[in-house]
């Protein structure tokens, strides 16, 4: 089956598109094979590919990948699929939500190594993002079409308005790149906003932090009040006075008037170790 053929199919089987589930889909299939090629998947990958729809990046994966567990959550799209997927015996396709399954049951339905491709509704790719960048399993790396604006705060630098809590938790756990940018002219039928394919290569040894929940915490104060002062942030943030406050700054070297979005992600870690050894929970 020729992707372009996959209107045909979606017209045929009288399939309704799903506008609360962000049916829009792919069919240019230099793009899908784009997209493959960006997340970097060979013959020996098993991927997980998240929202399936009409099955055209699904086989697209396919076609390079040892094996593809695809979930989607649209039973409706089962007779597309059938026909679309038709002769591709290594894609799987699975009718569950992977953001209600544990760590344990993903592994047992997909193994324990995997690559993450997701061209999914825009209000859950960054709980998506974040269920594969945090979780116990050994997640190589996530590809995941994300509005343009996602992208940017995802890949974001200090100093800027795009850098925020978000990108520090990505780059605790990996390397992100954008990978290409995605008109929404690409999708059918075609959405309100422009996207961007991002990839992001796990390596959680990055950075040693012991209580990932403190350095949660740490971001979240820091980047509360924006126009504040870090001082500012960390008295409300962690109710400690002013003097304290100001004496976290100086022992992890930073200075009395800086704001929460000048620091880097080492200074960030600098912060949190003071903030470990200070903090009384
Ligand atoms: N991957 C296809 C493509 O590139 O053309 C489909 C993309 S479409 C933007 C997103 C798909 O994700 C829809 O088919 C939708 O039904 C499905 N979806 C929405 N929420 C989901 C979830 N929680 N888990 C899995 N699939 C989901």
């Amino acid at each position: 089956m020729e992707n372009n053929g996959i209107k045909d199919i979606i017209r045929g089987v009288d399939f309704h598109f799903n506008k609360a589930l962000g049916q829009n889909f792919i069919t240019d299939a230099n793009l899908l094979d784009a997209i493959v090629a960006d997340s970097g998947i060979n013959c020996d990958d098993t991927v997980v590919e998240i929202g399936t729809g009409a099955g055209t990046l699904t086989r697209a994966i396919a076609k390079v990948a040892k094996k593809v567990y695809s979930f989607e959550v649209d039973r409706n799209l089962q007779p597309v699929l059938a026909l679309s997927l038709q002769g591709v015996d290594n894609a799987e396709v699975i009718f569950r939500d992977v953001l209600k399954m544990k760590d344990d049951e993903l592994k047992s339905v997909v193994g324990d190594s995997f690559k993450v491709v997701a061209n999914l509704p825009y209000y859950i790719t960054t709980p998506l993002a974040m269920r594969f960048i945090e979780s116990s399993l050994d997640v190589k790396s996530v590809t995941i079409m994300v509005q343009k604006e996602v992208a940017l705060r995802f890949v974001a630098k200090p100093n800027t308005a795009d850098y925020s809590a978000i990108t520090l938790a990505i780059e605790m756990a990996g390397d992100a790149k954008i990978t290409r940018n995605v008109s929404r002219n690409m999708f059918f039928p075609a959405p309100n906003v422009d996207s961007a394919v991002v990839r992001i290569d796990i390596d959680r040894t990055k950075y040693d932090i012991a209580d990932h929940a403190l350095f949660r915490r740490t971001v979240k104060a820091a980047f509360a009040m924006r126009r504040k002062t870090l001082v500012n942030n960390l008295m409300v943030g962690f109710s400690l006075s002013r003097a304290d406050a100001e004496n976290v700054l100086a022992r992890a070297d930073l200075a009395v008037g800086c704001r929460g979005e000048e620091l880097s992600t080492e200074q960030f870690v600098a912060l949190y170790k003071v903030l470990a050894e200070v903090t009384v929970n």
